[in-house]
């Protein structure tokens, strides 16, 4: 297989830190009642390292949605509890076109559940890879509605910190929504050393504070990973080392593939500086000089975020509910083990998260 084709997801990863300087607090709004009994689990999605998302269907409204579980022991061993509440808390607070939309969450005795819209037209990762890479118009597109939807999260005091192809779902009018939300936190500055290795900003790897100006750089590896294909400083065999020290040199030193477009590579080197005092997205003008840079300038941001220029790229859905567009994971009954009773240590540790025992007990 050739390096192009590789569908292997990149993980994640966070050495966990103690919370400073908190920013403010999100009130949650007022959603949904849910339990396990109310759906049918269909398959499952994708997986990550706490547990799966799957499409169910409701016995009630007959809809489908995407069921985030996490196994609550496995959070508290990862020690990724105020993570998961952070993912919980801020979705409930966030409501923007570009990002998935949470509808409630509960937990029994072993795992929590967070209900979202079903986003069917797979991940931006699985287009890409099949792609090879995309147009300029392609990635311009996709490029702008992430800018639009970062913006939003940084001006409601939101840092996203995981922003990679994997992460973006297209919606089944070929629009992006953004889902994952496990390494959001609302803060003006942090210390925790998270991230997916390719995407994270030299700050981080410093580690000392950083602030938004991390997510504006993942959106420089965005831009060049969509019109290459690979991210700047892809290391063939994950050579991490070799990769934080690219990284720490900074976007100077990339090698420009041959016919990569000026304006393009202008913005990538903005967005991608090493130092976040001189990063787009950093400076007074904040956003605004990302949206007013030449490489955008075809872009009518009012449309755009109105969603009123067509996708590039329309999912093939053949009716609600279809997922074919995701992956297939073995689905190891699972499910089989939600819902049960059994002792629950970490009960108190998700306050956010309604407790939804089956009504059978
Ligand atoms: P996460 O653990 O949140 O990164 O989710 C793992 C994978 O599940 C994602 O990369 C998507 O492929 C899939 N997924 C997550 N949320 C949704 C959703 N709302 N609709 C469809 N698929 C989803």
């Amino acid at each position: 297989m050739s390096e192009l084709s590789k569908l292997e997801h990149r993980d994640s990863f966070d050495i966990p830190e103690t919370e400073l300087y908190p920013y403010y607090d999100p009130t949650p709004r007022q959603k949904g009642s849910y339990r396990l009994e109310d759906f049918i689990i269909q398959r499952t999605l994708g997986t990550g390292s706490f547990g799966r998302v799957h499409l169910v269907r409701s016995k009630h409204n007959l809809r489908f949605y995407a069921i985030k579980v996490l196994n609550k022991a496995r959070i508290v061993k990862l020690k990724q509890v105020e993570h998961t509440n952070n993912e919980h808390g801020i979705l409930e607070l966030v409501q923007h076109p570009f990002i998935v939309n949470i509808w409630g969450a509960f937990q029994d005795c072993a795992n929590l559940y967070m209900v979202m819209d079903f986003v069917p037209g797979g991940e931006l990762f699985t287009l890409l890879r099949r792609s090879n890479r995309f147009p300029d118009p392609v990635a311009k597109f996709y490029a702008a509605e992430v800018a639009l939807a970062l913006n939003y999260l940084h001006t409601h005091g939101i840092i996203y910190r995981d922003l990679k192809p994997e992460n973006i779902l297209l919606n089944h009018d070929g629009h992006i929504k953004i889902t994952d939300f496990g390494f959001a936190k609302s803060c003006r500055h942090t210390y925790t050393l998270c991230g997916t290795p390719d995407y994270i900003a030299p700050e981080i790897l410093l580690q000392g504070r950083y602030g938004k100006g991390v997510d504006w750089y993942a959106l420089g590896v965005l831009i060049f990973e969509m019109l290459y294909g690979l991210p700047p400083y892809h290391q063939p065999d994950n050579n991490t080392i070799l990769l934080y020290e690219r990284i720490s040199r900074g976007p100077l030193h990339i090698q420009w593939p041959a016919g990569f477009g000026e304006r393009a590579k202008d913005l990538i080197i903005h967005l991608m500086d090493v130092e976040p005092t001189k990063r787009y997205g950093n400076l007074h003008r904040g956003a605004q000089d990302i949206f007013a840079h030449s490489w955008f300038a075809e872009v009518d941001w009012d449309k755009m975020t109105k969603r009123e220029f067509t996708a590039p790229y329309m999912p093939q859905i053949t009716g609600e509910g279809d997922a074919s567009a995701f992956e297939c994971y073995p689905e190891d009954n699972a499910s089989l083990t939600y819902g049960q009773a059994a002792l629950d240590p970490f009960g108190y540790a998700f306050p956010g998260f309604e407790y939804r025992a089956p009504s059978a007990y």
